[in-house]
């Protein structure tokens, strides 16, 4: 396959393409770096099948050739970017969707947007099944990215019904592992290298909310199953281990043998209590599940940190 990769040069985007490169496809990766680095994908440039656009998907797309996947995963995805680049987020959700839509459309590709466990909002029924229409506080911070991959949804479910393009939505839970942003601000990432370096762990309020962490290796597995399904979607692809961030704080400093201490700092507006997938669709109509548990998947993501601090 001729495969698409808006943001692929991100964390997520950036081991997406190794896979595909990786299973014989070729891959385009487009992406404006305003969160990535051409360091994700610097081993891969040399692949005679890998090629990189600089370029922002918010303004038209052009790629030449045929295309048989295009997979949209450009998109800032940490909450310190809610703040910081809040109309980049919102248009890349939008803009930038209907621009990866129209190619797809174009060149008669399958279409596979990235969305997000952030859908659910602060969600009201726990675990989160796909059909959960959520609770997001359209004007509160997170509301630009939250809407933004709402609109994102919408819009490819209308493209799909209007246009009889062929889509699949991954609804995305947190996602750790190498090639994260030492300083991106999510919490496993801040926690592993604050261990790391000795520095207090910052636990936002208590830390008796809680998230469901999944090893980058199984979301990359979970996507290409999508993708080589006749699924539509959405469906969550995550762990479902849930944990306290307290637990994930006292874990990072377990596994780094730091002697960091715990300080708790205010919990920002709207940050979700509770936070797990229900995983039957993912099982039952891809034949997927999570593998690498958090204590194994620390480890190797504090390694990689170890490489780049
Ligand atoms: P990331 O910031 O590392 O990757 C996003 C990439 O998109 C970056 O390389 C960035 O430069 C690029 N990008 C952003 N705006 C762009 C634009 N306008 N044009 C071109 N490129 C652009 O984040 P990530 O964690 O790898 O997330 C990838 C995708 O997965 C995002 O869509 C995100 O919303 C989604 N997601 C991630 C998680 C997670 O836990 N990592 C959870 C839910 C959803
Ligand atoms: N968090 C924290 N300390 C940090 C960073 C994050 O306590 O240094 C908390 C944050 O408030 C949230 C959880 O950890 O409750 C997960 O945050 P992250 O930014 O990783 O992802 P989210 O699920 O909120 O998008």
């Amino acid at each position: 396959m001729r495969v698409v990769v808006t943001g692929g040069a991100g964390f997520l985007g950036s081991h997406l393409c190794r896979a595909l490169l990786g299973r014989g496809d070729e891959v385009v990766a487009i992406d404006n770096l305003i969160t990535g680095s051409m360091r994700n994908v610097e081993d891969l440039m040399a692949h005679p099948g890998f090629t990189f656009q600089h370029h922002d998907v918010s303004n038209y797309v052009h790629v030449p050739g045929t295309v048989d996947a295009v997979m949209h995963l450009a998109s800032p995805a940490s909450p310190a970017d809610f703040q910081r680049i809040p109309i980049q987020i919102l248009k890349v959700g939008s803009r930038g969707t209907q621009h990866a839509l129209g190619l797809a459309k174009d060149k008669g590709s399958r279409f596979f947007l990235a969305s997000t466990s952030e859908v659910y909002g602060d969600p009201l029924v726990h675990p989160q099944p796909e059909t959960y229409w959520g609770n997001v506080n359209p004007i509160g911070p997170r509301g630009v990215y939250d809407e933004a991959k709402r609109f994102a949804e919408a819009m490819t479910m209308a493209y799909h019904r209007f246009h009889q393009v062929d889509v699949a939505i991954v609804r995305i839970f947190n996602t750790y592992g190498p090639a994260m942003r030492p300083d991106d601000g999510r919490a496993v990432s801040n926690f592993l290298v604050q261990a790391l370096q000795g520095k207090p762990i910052t636990v936002y309020g208590d830390g008796s909310q809680s998230r469901s962490f999944t090893y980058v290796d199984d979301e990359i597995r979970g996507f290409l199953a999508l993708l080589d399904s006749d699924e539509t979607g959405p469906i969550n692809i995550g762990n479902d281990n849930e944990f306290t961030i307290l637990e994930l704080a006292r874990l990072a400093i377990e596994v780094t043998g730091s002697s960091s201490d715990i300080v708790h700092e205010p919990l920002p507006m709207d940050d979700p209590m509770q936070r797990r997938p229900d995983l039957t669709l993912a099982r039952t109509r891809l034949g997927w599940k999570p593998e690498v548990q958090l204590r194994e998947g620390l480890d190797k993501t504090a390694q990689f940190f170890r490489t780049v601090l």
